[in-house]
């Protein structure tokens, strides 16, 4: 029985491996050339995930590249407001360490036999056993999983649900080799999270493994095409950090100095997401999982949920090795309930960071009795 994975992305690989811990062999087929092919970026909070980790045999790996103090978490107001400090102690639990996504994925794609992942494989269609690829070649399956991202192809074949805008436009920067550059702020933004809530526009600095601080401004309650009349040139970045600082008038001069320090590096990225708590009828030969599965609003729960779905796919495969379609249904139910309440939690989380006084709701969010 052929497993065919679409996507070497972490609920991909988080299959694979367990299919591999549970002596099943899988392919997985990813459109890139190689494994560096494209910067991975940025940090992860894992936390749900670490099960699925553990179930993959890779908890002790994962420690090794967590970082438990990017934990700390700052939050304050645009005028400079600091409502919550929390510094992480040398002894914390790692409740919810950060991972670079690259180190993870890296975690994963060496603990697959040689040859499971066939790079510059870009899936384009399928059906009756057979999938194809855009360079013209082709593989047999017994089981299809797409675990190819947000903009799935594999997804058409279940359902005709399409990731729809919502409401988010983001604007990634970055300050790099911060504590060697810019000591100042790097003491500002400490070692994990740094948000600024204010009303319509955030700010979320998190600091990297390699030193850069990864910067995302967001604008709320903005148009699919707000990039265009937004009036930031992203071919021209001084022109476009400028833009930036003006869109974030009356903000503590702290917070523009973060952006006037950023280097050329500025990448838009227009946010969407599947409706919540998306189902299809169970199809035998193919079944989703990750964000071709469930894309929800980025605020901490995709990863997690992408990995948790690969690993308890493939525990539900090694207990049903000659019934796929049952171990499809079993995992889709479970699937379906556990992602779904994920997807109404970060929905409700992207709402109240959405509304007035964000900041305050935020900081009630994070009291021992908040919402
Ligand atoms: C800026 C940002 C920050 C985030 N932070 C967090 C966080 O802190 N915690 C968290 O839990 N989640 C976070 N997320 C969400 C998280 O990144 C995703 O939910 C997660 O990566 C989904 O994993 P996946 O395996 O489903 O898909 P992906 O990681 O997107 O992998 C999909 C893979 O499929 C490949 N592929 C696509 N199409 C094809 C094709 N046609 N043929 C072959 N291969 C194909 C792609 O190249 C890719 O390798 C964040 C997201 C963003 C954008």
């Amino acid at each position: 029985m052929t497993i065919a994975i679409v996507g070497a992305g972490l609920g991909g690989l988080a299959l694979a491996r367990v299919l591999h811990v549970n002596g099943m062999d899988s392919v997985v087929y990813e459109r890139e050339s190689s494994r560096g092919a494209r910067g991975q970026g940025g940090m992860l909070d894992i936390h749900s995930g670490q099960r699925a980790l553990r179930e993959a045999g890779l908890l002790d790996g994962f420690h090794a590249i967590a970082r438990g103090e990017g934990q700390d978490m700052r939050l304050l107001e645009p005028d400079g407001t600091l409502l919550l400090q929390e510094d992480t102690p040398d002894d914390a639990p790692l409740d919810r360490p950060e991972v670079d996504r690259a180190d993870l994925r890296d975690l994963l794609l060496d603990s697959l036999p040689e040859g499971t992942v066939r790079w510059g494989h870009e899936f384009t269609s399928a059906g009756d056993g057979r999938l194809d690829f855009a360079d013209g070649g082709g593989a047999s399956y017994d089981l299809l999983v797409g675990a190819d991202g947000a903009n799935s192809r594999v997804r058409a074949l279940l359902t005709d649900a399409r990731p729809a805008h919502i409401g988010q436009n983001v604007v990634e920067v970055g300050i790099p080799d911060i504590d060697r550059t810019h000591p100042d702020l790097a003491a500002m933004v400490g070692r994990g999270n740094y948000w600024v809530l204010g009303d319509g526009i955030s700010l979320a600095a998190q600091r990297n493994g390699d030193g850069r601080v990864r910067i995302g401004i967001s604008f709320y309650n903005t148009a699919e095409d707000w990039f265009a009349t937004s009036g930031i040139p992203f071919d021209d970045p001084a022109a476009a950090r400028a833009r930036l600082i003006d869109l974030l008038t009356g903000w503590n001069p702290r917070f523009t100095a973060l952006i006037a320090a950023c280097d050329n590096t500025i990448v838009p990225r227009s946010i969407t997401a599947l409706p919540v708590g998306l189902t299809w009828p169970s199809t035998p030969g193919v079944t989703l999982l990750g964000d071709a599965a469930h894309l929800m609003p980025p605020v901490g729960e995709g990863a997690n949920m992408a990995l948790l779905d690969g690993a308890l796919l493939g525990l539900a495969l090694a207990a049903h090795p000659d019934d796929f379609p049952t171990a499809v249904a079993e995992y889709e139910h479970e699937m379906f309930e556990r992602t779904g309440a994920a997807a109404r939690m970060s929905a409700k989380m992207k709402d109240m960071l959405t509304s007035p006084g964000a900041a305050r709701k935020m900081l009630a969010f994070f009291q021992p009795d908040g919402a």
